[in-house]
């Protein structure tokens, strides 16, 4: 347990580094907690250097359940709580799972992997999504399931930030030891960058296209069942829409034509209009994973590093910060995530 109980918690300053969607929700849990938080970013407020800058923004924990353990789906669900109760605004009207005749077998499978979804028939899938009809037999709806779009969201978050009493310093490029002084608390939230502190580190490329088309409508993610990765649509403002994403082990931020021969005919095959969308944006995020894709909150002492969120930065921030702060104020320890130094 950190907190001096002989000052108030505005005395103890909490110094984060990274504002990507790991440090930003921190940095508001520990603001809202009464704490005086400044976040250092080494980028502009564009973000364009994170790898949240890249992200589809599901908040997906069923979904998830087909290929991450249950800590995974413990902490998601978490999550969507503290997104409604910050972000009330955030859109939480599901997501949808297709498949191809072809693919039944695979989609069986997920079906039986994952929870909190319901079957629906081809009516039930144009119900939800008119643009669908026709296109789809069988479905999987997981109701509870959000998403938010990331770049959008993170200076929306910075703004409630700011509204908290915090500060953020964009274009501060920052030591984790400089700022260890006194009785100030650092948080460690640099991504991939904090190879320095966690060799074990690496980048999971994800190649990901924005298209845009007026020609489709949907108001919900869309995840197309696919032999080789998982592909999936999200809906975006402006009649765009995000297909994603490749899970490649590489750590160059390159597009193969393969991949984005790959992700563009995925479109097609869930719907044949967006062969005439207009490409807006072709580019590839690194997402920090630890060798065990498990995220990892390292502490010593009152250095705290929170790190490993690879596929589920979104999914996961939240909860994850709720755990740094109910660490600091009351020594709470939570077994799968924490790890001493
Ligand atoms: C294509 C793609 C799709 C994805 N889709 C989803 C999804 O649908 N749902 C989901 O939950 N997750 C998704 N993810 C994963 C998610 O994007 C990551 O887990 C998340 O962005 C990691 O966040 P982070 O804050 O740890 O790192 P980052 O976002 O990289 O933030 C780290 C920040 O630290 C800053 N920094 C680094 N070093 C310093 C320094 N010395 N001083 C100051 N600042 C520094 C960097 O500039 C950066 O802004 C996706 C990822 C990709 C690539």
């Amino acid at each position: 347990m950190l907190q001096d109980t002989s000052s108030p918690r505005g005395d103890i300053p909490v110094n984060i580094i990274g504002a990507g969607i790991a440090g930003t929700w921190q940095a508001l849990m520990f603001a809202r907690a009464g704490y005086g938080v400044t976040v250092h970013e080494r980028g502009d407020a564009a973000m364009t250097q994170a790898t949240s800058h890249w992200a589809g923004g599901m908040l997906a924990p069923w979904c998830e359940r087909e290929s991450s353990e249950p800590v995974i789906a413990r902490l998601g669900i978490r999550s969507l709580d503290l997104w409604r109760d910050r972000l009330p605004e955030t859109p939480f009207n599901g997501s949808l799972v297709v498949a191809h005749p072809r693919d039944r077998s695979d989609f069986d499978r997920f079906a039986k992997l994952t929870t909190d979804h319901e079957r629906l028939d081809a009516s039930g899938i144009a119900d939800l999504e008119p643009s669908l009809d026709g296109r789809f037999r069988e479905a999987l709806f997981f109701a509870g399931e959000g998403h938010v779009e990331p770049r959008t969201v993170l200076p929306k978050l910075h703004a409630k930030l700011a509204e908290a009493g915090g500060t953020i310093r964009f274009d501060s490029d920052c030591d984790p030891e400089s700022l260890a002084r006194d009785n100030a608390v650092v948080i460690d939230c640099r991504g991939l960058s904090a190879r320095d502190k966690h060799p074990d580190l690496r980048g999971v490329k994800g190649e990901m296209v924005i298209v845009e088309t007026p020609d489709v409508q949907l108001s919900r993610p869309v995840r197309l069942i696919h032999p080789r990765w998982p592909l999936y649509i999200i809906p975006r403002d402006g009649n765009r829409f995000m297909i994603g994403a490749t899970s490649i082990e590489a750590e160059d931020t390159g597009v193969s034509v393969r991949s984005a021969l790959e992700l563009l005919t995925a479109a097609y095959a869930v719907h044949p209009a967006f062969a005439e969308a207009r490409i807006i944006e072709i580019g590839a995020g690194l997402r920090p994973a630890f060798p065990d894709n498990l995220p990892r909150i390292s502490i010593d002492k009152r250095r705290i590093s929170v790190n490993g969120l690879y596929r589920h930065g979104f999914l996961l921030a939240p909860a994850l910060a709720e755990l740094t702060l109910a660490y600091v104020e009351r020594g709470a320890i939570d077994n799968e995530v924490m790890q001493w130094s």
